[in-house]
């Protein structure tokens, strides 16, 4: 039995949490990053301690092939009219980016690229990514990408393609991180077989305790945890307990009808369908079971236990799920995560550790100190 330390004091606590998906917010609503009813905005994150956070430009692979990039173009273009320009953030592309940025009690924001469709097969595309400052990619989202398969999808490649081998190792080679949060086992196979470097799952909970394909094997949490990668925890109550998720599925499987009743004819428009699919995902939460803060707290414990305490970290998801625990409704509720870890028994080192220092430590590993965004 582990004793009880002293809480870190929060301001001294370095909180980094490595997805969310705010960028999709402000985007689709007319609202401030200063404050929003969301889970995340300046409030919040100053209530929480939240310092830096990797925010993801997701775009629904409904609007691939031929959509996507476009709207990923226009969610970083959100980001840098509602967050860089104010001045609310700054955006860092390196481990020395982030450290001026916080020494000078700037919020520091990363960008990551969330589902390799957005690319449209094309590793200039990737490039073009990295040059506007994108330091991460996760290769798929909900479906299959042409060259790597999702978790959520029927097989298709097997894993990774030929191009998908490609990508993985430009990504390496450009020193962006590789992202395997919804990729399928097979996929990450393949991504460990094609580059020896560190990758991430950004935002994925153990399988062990939540038996969904979504989440990590204990083979998966140790393989990336042995070349020094990172997992981020996910908050969603539906990767954390299968009783949620499977409660989940049954309430959206109820409105299968009157949501084809409702897009019928809009077939060609992807931005309705991705609108509407989310509406009834939202409400397919209702009258599921309560989750709370110490059943995340449970995935965190079993990653470190699993993995070791140097690859677990925080990848909430905020803004990006249709509910979370209770306790940790927003990003303005990480003291009540950092109380929660030392009452498991976790001491101030590894709290200091999950809480940011093992995320930023990995992209100090796999991106170069220091370098510049363009042309590199
Ligand atoms: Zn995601």
């Amino acid at each position: 039995m582990k004793k009880i330390a002293a809480a870190p004091r929060l301001q001294d606590l370095f909180i980094f949490d490595a997805h969310c998906d705010t960028a999709c917010v402000l985007f689709d609503k007319s609202v401030s990053f200063a404050r929003n009813p969301a889970h995340l905005d300046l409030r919040k994150i100053k209530k929480g301690g939240l310092q830096a956070q990797i925010f993801a430009l997701w775009v629904d692979p409904v609007l691939a092939p031929h959509r996507a990039l476009k709207k990923a173009l226009r969610l970083l273009d959100t980001m840098e009219q509602k967050v860089f320009a104010p001045g609310y953030a700054v955006k860092v592309t390196s481990p020395a980016e982030m450290s001026v940025a916080l020494e000078q009690k700037k919020f520091a924001a990363w960008l990551f690229l969330e589902g390799g469709h957005i690319i449209e097969n094309s590793p200039e595309i990737l490039h073009v990514f990295y040059s506007l400052g994108v330091r991460g990619m996760t290769l798929t989202h909900s479906k299959n990408t042409d060259w790597a398969d999702s978790t959520t999808d029927t097989p298709r490649a097997k894993g990774l393609t030929a191009l998908g081998r490609q990508i993985v190792r430009q990504m390496a080679h450009m020193g962006m991180a590789i992202d395997v949060s919804h990729a399928s086992d097979q996929t990450i196979a393949h991504v460990l077989e094609t580059t020896p470097v560190a990758i991430m799952a950004s935002h994925s909970n153990a399988r062990k305790l939540c038996p969904i394909p979504r989440n990590l094997t204990d083979e998966f949490i140790r393989a990336i945890a042995a070349r020094r990668g990172f997992v981020g925890v996910n908050f969603c109550p539906a990767f954390v307990k299968r009783r949620v998720f499977d409660q989940i599925e049954a309430n959206f499987a109820k409105f299968t009808k009157e949501m084809e009743d409702r897009t019928k004819g809009k077939l060609d428009d992807p931005e309705f369908l991705s609108q509407i699919e989310w509406e009834y995902f939202l409400r397919s939460v209702a009258g599921t079971a309560p989750v709370g803060l110490d059943d995340v707290i449970d995935h965190i414990a079993h990653i470190a236990a699993t993995g070791g305490i140097d690859c677990v970290g925080l990848g909430s998801d905020f803004d990006g799920i249709p509910s979370t625990p209770t306790g940790l409704r927003n990003a303005a509720a990480y003291p009540a995560l950092i109380i929660a870890l030392q009452k498991r028994g976790f001491h101030e080192k590894e709290i200091r550790k999950i809480c940011g220092l093992n995320l930023k430590n990995f992209l100090g590993r796999v991106l170069p100190a220091g370098r510049k965004s363009a042309g590199q």
